[in-house]
């Protein structure tokens, strides 16, 4: 569905993503696992189309993306910091890319109601986001991103300003919101356990290049190599 061949991205002479092959199936929750600098978020901006490809081929559906504006792509991206509009109220900040995009009103205030709902949201519409806590604004910069109806879902480490016990609730959301949507996920984490719960595959990479691609099961129980081993802990 979602396929990356061959694709390296430098700035300036530094290689920072170097021959990715990569295939996400539709519907999947993959999760994009490794260290810090790795190159998680960049792979995820080039496929929302914020970053462009030094060379290789990113395809959707088998039409090739390279060339088309992020705008254009039918993808939606939750960011590390959330990235909520600070003059905008909660409902704002929601509705705003479905106003863009001429949705109708009457669309845009029944997906409103629902995106409310589903993340907990209730009362909470007329706020601005300096009004909120973070884990208030996580789940609006989330709700914004359902909201869409994307086929595609990417996110990049969108629980990481959580305390535990939130990232837990947070976790058992986004499993339900998958559930209602069927959405293809890609979500970048470095949290072993994260990646455990959520991803149907894990994708494991470091400094730019895959290491393993499979199941949990299989990356934690069967690591292709000594990396694999190491990060995740699996005991020798
Ligand atoms: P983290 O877990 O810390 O978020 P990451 O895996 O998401 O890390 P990236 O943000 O993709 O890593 O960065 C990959 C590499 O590319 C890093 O070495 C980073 O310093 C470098 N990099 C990222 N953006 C730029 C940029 N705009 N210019 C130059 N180098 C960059
Ligand atoms: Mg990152």
């Amino acid at each position: 569905y979602i396929r990356l061949n061959n694709i390296c991205k430098n700035y300036g002479n530094s290689p920072v993503i170097k021959d990715l092959n990569l295939s996400v199936r539709k519907g999947e929750r993959l999760v994009l696992l490794g260290p810090s600098g790795c190159g998680k978020s960049t792979t995820l901006r080039m496929i929302a189309g914020l970053e462009t490809i030094s060379s290789g081929n990113l395809y959707v559906d088998n039409k090739r993306m390279n060339d088309i504006a992020a705008g254009k792509r039918n993808v939606s991206m939750v960011f590390q910091d959330y990235a909520l509009y600070p003059h905008m109220t909660v409902a704002k900040n929601i509705s705003y890319g479905l106003r863009v995009n001429k949705i109708n009103h009457e669309e845009i205030q029944r997906r409103l109601k629902k995106v409310i709902s589903i993340l907990h949201l209730d009362g909470l519409e007329q706020r601005y986001p300096r009004d909120l806590s973070g884990g208030q604004r996580q789940r609006v910069a989330l709700a914004r991103s359902i909201a869409k109806q994307s086929d595609i879902f990417l996110l990049d480490e969108p629980l990481s300003n959580l305390d535990a016990q939130m990232r837990i609730g947070a976790r058992k959301e986004l499993l339900k919101i998958h559930q209602l949507y069927h959405q293809t996920f890609i979500y970048v984490t470095h949290d072993q356990i994260e990646a455990m719960t959520l991803g149907d595959r894990i994708a494991l990479m470091d400094k730019g290049t895959l290491q393993m691609l499979d199941t949990p099961y299989n990356t934690y129980n069967r690591p292709s190599n000594v990396f694999v081993a190491k990060f995740i802990g699996t005991p020798s």
